[in-house]
């Protein structure tokens, strides 16, 4: 009866789903209008998990399928790892906050039986090439007077703000930018380019993903992510899960060794590690969409305009001849506040990046809780950046190993085959 997850649904990310008004003592936190869940305008950011002070919220725990797969010696498992977790698993596991456990968090998942330990991040580089061609192909068109190229153009790699998108501004479905997540763009690569060089069919092999999120289990489980029937991401761990799991197979994670990702898609450079941030995927785009614009190096890599904590920030960023306005929110009344100036055409930017949660991935529903603790993220803030400096490439188009795959198997961004495997698409959904 605390009420803070109706607090963090309402007023917070303004979904208005769950709500104490008119029912019983057992059911303060149903949804609204007698509806399940799954048919309302929840956007599974997990917030109202993430806030609930006696765990009375759980999401959907995959836990018993992962380890029934590890098991089975006919499948090959492969797992994906997100940006925000290594900055926040080691926290239920003895570590202080703010820990980088990179190195410990693949000996582990190696020690768990996983096959291939490898890393959302190198999907993050592949994002930006996908995402940061786009922009520049958008706004040239624009510029042209292209009047089918619309600006802004809206990040998508958060999938509580795409079913927030599709059923709040389905009028603006042309907006967003059509690359799919990091970690669906890591599913379509795993099943397709990796299977292919280790010669098995995809049905042999199962992708675990393990996620700051809760909304990536909603996200693996949307039917356009799936070939005749097989899931590009079979299962989604929360950062939360795979503490508990790593608990359960009594490894003592604070002693263990560091180990390095397997190759090739455990590669991946600054940029893509600062995904996990709030501002992190629009600085890395424009790291990269800088230098292939201009042909130039850019003069500097950190873009402090773009980072920090106010739920609102925009920024102007010279690129070439043409000066960028950039937006960056988070949390999702924020976001509905600035689409609504950009639908009246009060506010007009060349690009937004939106993530539901506070302070971006770090603060994700799948985390250990935060339970609205701003020192906490900014902890964890701080040691995505530490990371992002301690890396030697720090530009999504220097990753070797993602040129490596266009020039083997995708041929450029945007390209046919991009498309099929990269790219997708949004749908109208229902307002209530
Ligand atoms: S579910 Fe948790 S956050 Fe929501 S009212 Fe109950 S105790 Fe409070
Ligand atoms: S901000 Fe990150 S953790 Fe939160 S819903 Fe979006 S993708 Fe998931």
């Amino acid at each position: 009866m605390c009420r803070r997850c109706e607090s963090m649904c309402n007023e917070v990310q303004d979904c208005s789903v769950l709500s104490g008004a008119n029912r019983g003592f057992d059911s303060v936190v149903a949804p609204a209008f007698d509806m399940s869940l799954n048919e309302t305008v929840c956007t599974n950011c997990g917030q109202c998990v993430a806030v609930c002070p006696v765990g009375a919220l759980v999401e959907k725990d995959h836990t018993a399928e992962v380890i029934e797969a590890l098991a089975d010696p006919e499948k090959v498992v492969v797992v994906q790892t997100a940006p925000a977790v290594r900055a926040a698993l080691g926290e239920p596991l003895g570590m202080e906050p703010g820990s980088l456990v990179t190195g410990k968090m693949v000996t582990a998942l190696r020690k768990l039986g996983f096959d291939y330990v490898f890393d959302t991040n190198f999907t993050a580089d592949l994002t930006i090439m996908e995402e940061g061609s786009e922009l520049l192909d958008r706004l040239n068109r624009h510029l042209a007077g292209d009047e089918s190229a619309r600006l802004p153009i809206l990040t998508s790699c958060c999938p509580a703000w795409v079913k927030f998108f599709e059923h709040q501004f389905p009028d603006m479905l042309d907006l967003p930018s059509t690359a799919k997540s990091p970690q669906q763009m890591f599913g379509s690569i795993a099943k397709s380019y990796f299977a292919q060089k280790i010669d098995i069919p995809r049905e042999k092999m199962v992708v675990v993903s393990i996620m700051p999120c809760l909304a990536k289990k909603y996200e693996a489980a949307r039917p356009e992510f799936a070939v005749d029937g097989n899931p590009d991401v079979d299962y989604v761990l929360s950062t939360r899960e795979l503490a508990s799991l790593i608990k359960a197979a009594n490894i003592e994670f604070v002693t263990l060794a560091d180990e390095e990702f397997d190759q090739p898609l455990g590669e991946a450079t600054g940029a893509a590690v600062i995904f996990g941030a709030t501002g992190g995927v629009l600085e890395a785009a424009v790291r990269t969409a800088y230098e292939v614009a201009t042909g130039q190096d850019l003069p500097k890599i950190d873009f402090q305009e773009l980072r920090g904590i106010e739920g609102v920030r925009t920024a102007k960023l010279k690129v070439g001849d043409l000066e960028l306005k950039l937006g960056i929110v988070h949390k999702l009344s924020n976001a509905r506040e600035l689409m609504e100036k950009i639908r009246s055409g009060e506010e007009q930017f060349h690009a937004i990046e939106v993530m539901s949660c506070p302070g971006g991935c770090i603060g994700g529903g799948g985390q250990p809780y935060h339970h609205g603790c701003e020192e906490l993220l900014e902890k964890r803030t701080a040691a995505i950046y530490r990371d992002d400096r301690n890396n030697t490439l720090r530009k999504s188009h220097e990753n070797p190993h993602v040129q490596e795959l266009y020039k083997n198997f995708l041929g450029e961004p945007l390209s046919d085959k991009s498309h099929e495997l990269l790219h997708t698409h949004y749908r109208k959904r229902s307002a209530l």
